[in-house]
């Protein structure tokens, strides 16, 4: 049994106090927890999945022909270019998009089979040196402007993670310029997905316009890491 259904519950109901019923989707960040955990929440009535590292992605799941039906799992780590190959079988979706290159690398990589991929772009909203993500506005339209050389992905919008520490108003900040920076997108793309908010700020993210949450440890428990 995971938590799952009671962060459902809560998402669901501060997404209603917002007046957006029913327009926050929930994502189960599985890291570092067993592929039978994930088989629990998916039986808990769970579907959208998250990791954020390539070489646990590889070693946890089955090929996607042999996971139940309707799961989509989706990258939400930094990815380096020598990985795209490995990871683009294994995955729906890639949430961190964070450079041309790395676009380039995808597009090459997909070319190769005529696949599209959906993908977010990661903004970096804290501003923080040791956060990957695209660091300004500019750098954000020029991906924007370069997917025009990438028929093979499909933007769907952006994730950000929120500053470190628990400063509640450092977080709102943050997510307010994620969510301008969403909005002013939108006006050239068809974007649905707004992804932030994690266990500790993801009431506040869904007041501030996020429309999905990345929940870890609120659903699996506290991460024990490996000393290896
Ligand atoms: C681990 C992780 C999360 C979930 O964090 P929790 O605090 O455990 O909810 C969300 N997003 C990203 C990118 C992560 O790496």
């Amino acid at each position: 049994m995971t938590n799952v259904r009671e962060v459902r519950k809560s998402v669901d109901s501060r997404a209603e106090q917002c007046g957006r019923k029913g327009a926050v989707s929930l994502m189960a960040v599985s890291k570092t927890h067993p592929y039978s955990a994930i088989l629990d929440c998916y039986e808990e009535g769970q579907r959208l999945f998250g990791e954020n590292r390539v070489q646990e992605v590889c070693e946890k799941f089955p090929p996607v022909s042999q996971r139940p039906d309707g799961m989509k799992l989706c990258l939400i780590g930094h990815l380096q270019r020598n990985k795209v190959k490995k990871i683009l079988p294994l995955v729906d979706r890639i949430d961190s998009v964070d450079s041309t290159a790395l676009m380039d690398e995808l597009e090459k990589e997909l070319a190769k089979t005529d696949r599209c991929i959906e993908i977010l772009f990661e903004i970096n909203s804290s501003h923080e040196e040791q956060k990957s993500g695209f660091a300004d506005e500019k750098a954000l339209f020029e991906a924007a402007d370069h997917l025009a050389l990438c028929p093979h992905l499909i933007l769907k919008g952006l994730m950000t993670v929120g500053p470190l520490g628990f400063d509640e108003e450092k977080n709102r900040a943050a997510f307010r310029y994620a969510k301008a920076l969403f909005d002013r997108l939108r006006q050239r793309f068809d974007l649905t997905v707004l992804s932030m908010g994690m266990s500790a700020d993801y009431l506040q993210a869904i007041e501030e316009g996020s429309t999905e949450v990345r929940i870890g440890t609120a659903i699996f428990g506290q991460r024990t890491y490996d000393a290896t």
